[in-house]
């Protein structure tokens, strides 16, 4: 980050602004509005300064800059059309540890002014760090149509309920709850679409329900995190992500994706080795119940989705026999992930009626699987942690009549941005494995539908 964005109490501090034209009128409404004391110093003023004169909301020194006009300021903003002047500012200003900005000029500038969305008391600054104004701009245009103005008033409204929760509601779990309750349910839409009496009643409705040491019911959330790619999460995902006290999250879940689960949630790994896998999973469904019972929202964030090879089933068996509510959000598998960003079609008309998943994980260096099924013509085989058993994979279906030109894959790291694809065919995989050593995960795809990816690769 080049710039740390805070946001500064102006109110009756005195700051200074150098230059009388219409940027610097811009810049002095700005600090009206945070109802800064502004003093303009220039030797001669624009209509538009002129105005803010005459109103009485700047003071203005008929003067050239002088260092003087420095003494006790909080910051300085210049704007004059002089660069000599501008610089002098600059220069005498960080002399004096006085936050400086020079307009239109990011080098000499302590700070930068945002692109401002104003929901008062919600304040959004949007900044590109003096790169590119208007892209900071497109943004916020694009937060405006998001952040409805009534936004300012459900804040108004909370604002003034604080303190009386906060009181009721010592506990911060249990107040963090009631908040949630309002901004996510009846109270909010009730301000949102213009009813804020309403709203109100039944804030102090839900608040008068509401005891101070209610036990709190914990809760799963089996997530399904996709493939990767975190824009490939669905909104559901993303919804229980941010209001999680506790995630429990694997291998598989890319950085990004974890990034978005909500920052106090305390983040917990639990990614599994291939080879103790049974022991730790039975701890993995411990650690779940253990924390739902303690009352919290637990959050079991899992790679692609968690009803395929996902073991998903298991870790909510044992909730359901303790009693424990749990919720189930489906995720973009892999097989779904990688066959689209690498251009390879699951089923196509001409190729593949049908498609099976299979885990191609080594039992003792053999793999068991319904071989006669897995050769049949005119179907896609994915295999899930096919890697480490490719060779015997590859020969058992041969051997069990599979041709050995047939068009087979290797997706690496699908849908990220270390996303690799090679196309060969089932005898020749293993080989291309053997040399370009692909790193996990990577998913195996067999069948004609390979062939197209040639044609259809995109990402
Ligand atoms: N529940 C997961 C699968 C877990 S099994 C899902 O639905 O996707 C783990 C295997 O999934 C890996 O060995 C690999 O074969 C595959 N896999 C998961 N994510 C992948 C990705 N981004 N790219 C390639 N393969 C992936």
């Amino acid at each position: 980050m080049e710039y740390l964005p805070i946001f500064v109490d102006l109110k009756g501090r005195t700051c200074l602004v150098v230059g009388g034209g219409d940027i610097a009128a811009r810049k002095s409404g700005l600090l009206l509005k945070a109802q800064a004391e502004v003093i303009v110093v220039a030797p001669k003023v624009s209509a538009t300064t002129q105005a803010l004169i005459d109103a009485g909301e700047v003071t203005w020194l008929n003067a050239e800059f002088a260092i003087d006009h420095l003494k006790d300021r909080l910051l300085v903003i210049a704007a004059t059309d002089n660069e000599a002047v501008n610089r002098d500012v600059h220069r005498q200003a960080k002399a004096q540890n006085i936050l400086v900005n020079v307009a239109d000029c990011p080098e000499l500038c302590d700070f930068i002014l945002p692109s401002i969305l104003d929901r008062s008391p919600i304040v959004v600054a949007v900044s590109s760090g003096g790169k590119s104004p208007i892209l900071a701009r497109q943004l916020r245009a694009r937060l405006e149509t998001l952040i409805p103005p009534s936004y300012g008033r459900l804040a108004d409204l909370v604002g003034r309920y604080r303190q009386a929760v906060q009181d009721k509601l010592p506990k911060l779990s249990i107040r963090r709850r009631f908040w949630e309750s309002v901004l996510q349910g009846k109270v909010a839409d009730h301000v949102l679409a213009g009813r804020d009496d309403i709203g109100e009643q039944t804030l102090e409705a839900i608040l008068n329900e509401t005891q101070a040491d209610d036990h709190q019911q914990g809760e799963v959330y089996l997530v399904g995190a996709g493939p990767g790619d975190p824009e490939l999460l669905t909104f559901k995902a993303l919804r229980l992500m941010q209001q999680a006290d506790v995630v429990f999250y694997d291998r598989l879940v890319s950085k990004e994706v974890l990034g978005l689960v909500r920052k106090e949630a305390e983040q917990v790994y639990v990614g599994k080795q291939r080879d103790w896998h049974a022991v730790r999973q039975e701890e993995i469904n411990q650690l779940l119940l253990k924390h739902a019972q303690q009352g919290k929202r637990v959050l079991r964030l899992k790679g692609g989705d968690p009803f395929i090879f996902g073991r998903g089933g298991e870790e909510i068996e044992t909730l359901a026999a303790e009693n424990i509510p749990f919720q189930v959000v489906p995720g973009i598998t892999a097989a779904s992930g990688c066959s689209s960003y690498a251009g390879i079609p699951l089923t196509h008309r001409d190729y593949s009626q049908s498609c099976t998943f299979v885990t191609g994980q080594l039992k003792e260096g053999e793999l068991d699987l319904n071989w006669q099924a897995l050769i049949q013509p005119r179907q896609t085989v994915v295999v899930y942690m096919g890697l480490a058993g490719l060779p015997v994979l590859s020969q058992q279906l041969q051997e069990h009549g599979l041709a050995a030109d047939t068009p087979a894959a290797l997706v690496q790291q699908g849908t990220t941005e270390h996303q690799k694809v090679w196309v060969s065919t089932i005898a020749k995989l293993p080989e291309i494995a053997e040399q370009e050593q692909p790193v996990a995960p990577t998913l195996v795809i067999i069948g004609d539908v390979v062939k197209l990816q040639k044609t259809l690769s995109w990402f």
